[in-house]
């Protein structure tokens, strides 16, 4: 059984990119073999019409039938679910035969497969095509899933049966995957409260349901501040730096929003806007940087400041009712770096050589101000502009000179998908025949190196306001032997949709997310387990961004770029010197660049090691003092998310994890340099990959993987010398 967090999919974030992948660890496949299932509970629709929600796909794969699924089905088939998991459960708990591995784990693992298949059908569209309804299913049902989970956790009987079963362990001749599901389930009920008193039980049901209040609660408000925080222009001259192309979209977003004849600039999750390394009107800058910035603290409904104050303390509670100093102590527990203390070793250390590459940057770009007869002092909104300027001279390289050699289909079946099949054989077709939410989403079928039918693959790649900001992949059916389910997978990523007629031309960075998100399908896809709970992406935070961050380096391996960088009229590679100029300037702002992440991680950080008993906090003064207290308080260099737009941390399953990305960003950089010690891409290579790292899912101790892999523990060296920093 999987923790259940609704919405909890997105995450989101980084590196180079800005990606992430559902961490919530509710990968379970539908397959809809519990036909005991109680009746429907009295809230299903009245008409004729069944509910599509309530039964397995007939579809390929068991791919959500989206023509048929209805906002209003949602409520019902989520009560519904709950009612039939919990009566498996209870079927389990109270079984008067003896613990068995089959007759408990077996059969939870086979538990709860509705209500499976709801949460991953609704955390797609309410990730990617939301609206006011699904919103508020969403702020409905997540106490009501937190109570559900905690039903579960909590069933002392369940506990029990589970507790013989791992005092026995050493009896039960288990094979390595199932004693590994043991062990899992074990920890995961002790994690969540399962040794608490009767009492303290309670207790921790409210601060649960508490919590996932709060949490949708933000959500629900991140998502309106930033669509109501777009920049709207009503002169064309102040979007004087803006491509045609570029003002055509924001004519095109304007008219959308019943604006014609006005410019909408929409804000991305990020502090930082892409428009802002292109306007040259530096009013219109500082203004559409204030919008990012102030978007959650402007005072209104949308204001998430007084949310995300309680939402740190109510976690504060739950930990210390738990046992732990504070909310990252328990949270990092069973992540592979296991405590606060090895998390911030590694972070601060990497502030120093980090900061002072900022301050060097930011001289630079000081002294382009200076020199361009301007008198102001560099600020965050001029950095992107003059970085960019910058980049130009030292480079000459212009992001609109290179997009035209990225075409998103081009990238797509010429890169990410050639990168695949000459490191693992895969082989792809585009299927028009499987329904979708969106018409900008397209699907491929997934062919293994035999042949094979591997899966579904769901492509959605254009920003929409119903979006969330980022890019994400997920699941919406997990893999698993035990369920005969094969994976059916979506990325999610919010490029720049061209006008009409326009054809998609995206930036370097925009190319790296595709990979990015493409490496976690990998790890859905090459899942080969038996359970369910252990399958695929579902591996600790500070794994999870492993495979996507490695993927990413194929994106500039020169046989790969040579095979899709080809410009989309003439079809002619990318010339030389520009390939040269792009590589070499993918080194320059990297004090920024990692800058920002470190002081978002060290937020973050801060957020959850605030002891129980400290009084709520002013979030603007708490924030102002975590990253002074850290030395990442540069006022040119803003976190990449402030605490009050923080989705990672409050709305998604990275609270205390947002350092996940530079952790794996370490262990893909090492596992790069093996493929280039062992002859780069090849086949064998790839293999080999697939074999000790891709298709493991979580079935042994992650360390011990990276180590089976490599030979030895993963080193930080590879990741300075990437970002220039030694
Ligand atoms: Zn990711």
């Amino acid at each position: 059984m999987r923790t259940i967090t609704l919405a909890a999919a997105i995450a989101a974030i980084v590196a180079v990119t800005g990606c992430s992948q559902s961490s919530s660890p509710s990968d379970k496949a539908a397959a809809g073999s519990q036909a005991s299932a109680p009746a429907p509970t009295g809230s299903a629709p009245a008409k004729t019409r069944e509910n599509p929600l309530l039964a397995k796909s007939d579809l390929p794969f068991q791919a959500p039938p989206f023509d048929k699924i209805k906002d209003s089905d949602f409520a019902p088939a989520f009560e519904q679910g709950m009612k039939e998991q919990l009566a498996e459960v209870q079927k389990i708990a109270d079984n008067p035969a003896k613990p068995t591995f089959d007759n408990t784990l077996v059969a939870m693992e086979k538990s709860g497969q509705t209500l499976n298949r709801v949460q991953m059908d609704f955390n797609a569209l309410f990730s990617a095509n939301s609206d006011d309804a699904l919103s508020k299913v969403n702020e409905d049902m997540a106490p009501k899933l937190a109570a559900h989970s905690d039903a579960i956790y909590l069933n002392d009987k369940l506990f029990q049966r589970i507790q013989t079963l791992y005092n026995e362990r050493d009896s039960l001749k288990l094979d390595p995957e199932s004693e590994r599901l043991l062990e899992w389930y074990y920890n995961d009920f002790v994690h969540h409260g399962a040794k608490l008193s009767d009492a303290d039980k309670v207790k921790l049901k409210s601060l649960n349901e508490q919590a996932s209040k709060l949490e949708s609660q933000f959500v629900n408000k991140l998502l309106a501040a930033t669509k109501a925080g777009a920049l709207v222009v009503d002169d064309k001259s102040k979007l004087d730096g803006l491509s045609k192309g570029e003002i055509a979209a924001a004519a095109q977003a304007a008219k959308a929003r019943g604006l014609t004849g006005k410019w909408v600039l929409p804000l991305q999750n990020t502090t930082q806007q892409p428009a802002l390394a292109e306007l040259t009107n530096r009013d219109v800058r500082h203004q559409l940087f204030e919008n990012s910035y102030m978007r959650t603290e402007k005072g209104g409904p949308n204001d998430t400041r007084k949310t995300i104050a309680e939402l740190a303390k109510v976690r504060a509670e739950k930990a210390k009712l738990l046992g732990y100093p504070n909310f990252a102590a328990w949270k990092l527990e069973d992540q592979m770096a296991k405590t606060p203390d090895a998390v911030l070793k590694f972070v601060r250390a990497l502030v120093p050589p980090t900061m002072a590459k900022a301050r060097h940057e930011a001289g630079e770009l000081q002294s382009m101000i200076d020199k361009s007869g301007k008198h102001f002092k560099l600020q965050a909104w001029d950095w992107e502009f003059y970085a960019e300027k910058l980049r130009k001279a030292k480079y000459d390289l212009d992001q609109n000179q290179v997009k035209p050699y990225f075409e998103v289909d081009n990238v797509l079946k010429n890169g990410v998908f050639y990168a695949a099949h000459e490191l693992y054989g895969l082989t792809f077709k585009e299927r028009k025949d499987i329904p979708v939410y969106n018409p900008d989403v397209k699907v491929f079928e997934v062919f293994d190196k035999d042949g094979k039918p591997l899966g579904l693959f769901y492509a959605d790649y254009f920003k929409r306001d119903n979006k969330q900001g980022g890019a994400w992949m997920d699941n919406l059916v997990g893999q698993s032997k035990l369920l005969g389910t094969k994976p059916v997978i979506y990325n999610v990523c919010n490029f720049t949709k061209p006008a009409p007629g326009q054809p998609a031309l995206i930036s370097w960075d925009d190319v790296t997310t595709m990979f990015h998100e493409f490496g976690h399908a990998l790890h859905g896809f090459f899942a080969s387990q038996q359970y369910p709970s252990l399958s695929g992406t579902n591996v600790a935070r500070d794994f999870v961004e492993f495979p996507s961050q490695f993927n990413e380096h194929w994106a500039s391996y020169p046989q790969v770029f040579n095979h899709y960088a080809k410009n989309y009229k003439t079809g002619e590679p990318m010339p030389k010197e520009l390939v040269a100029k792009l590589h070499k300037a993918a080194k320059f702002n990297q004090g920024y660049a990692l800058g920002e992440l470190l002081s978002a991680s060290l937020l973050d950080m801060s957020w959850h090691m605030i002891p129980a008993d400290a009084p709520l906090k002013d979030v603007d003064k708490f924030e102002a003092q975590a990253l002074k207290d850290n030395h990442t308080d540069l006022s040119y260099l803003p976190p990449r998310y402030r605490s009050s737009y923080f989705m990672h941390i409050w709305g998604n399953g990275y609270s205390a994890g947002y350092y996940a990305y530079l952790w794996t960003e370490m262990l893909d950089d090492d596992a790069y340099q093996w493929f280039e010690n062992h002859g780069g891409m090849t086949r064998a290579n790839g293999q080999r990959f697939r074999d000790m790292i891709l298709s493991r899912g979580n079935t042994e101790d992650l360390g011990k993987m990276f180590r089976d892999f490599y030979g030895k523990d993963p080193e930080v060296g590879p990741m300075l010398k990437d970002r220039g920093l030694k």
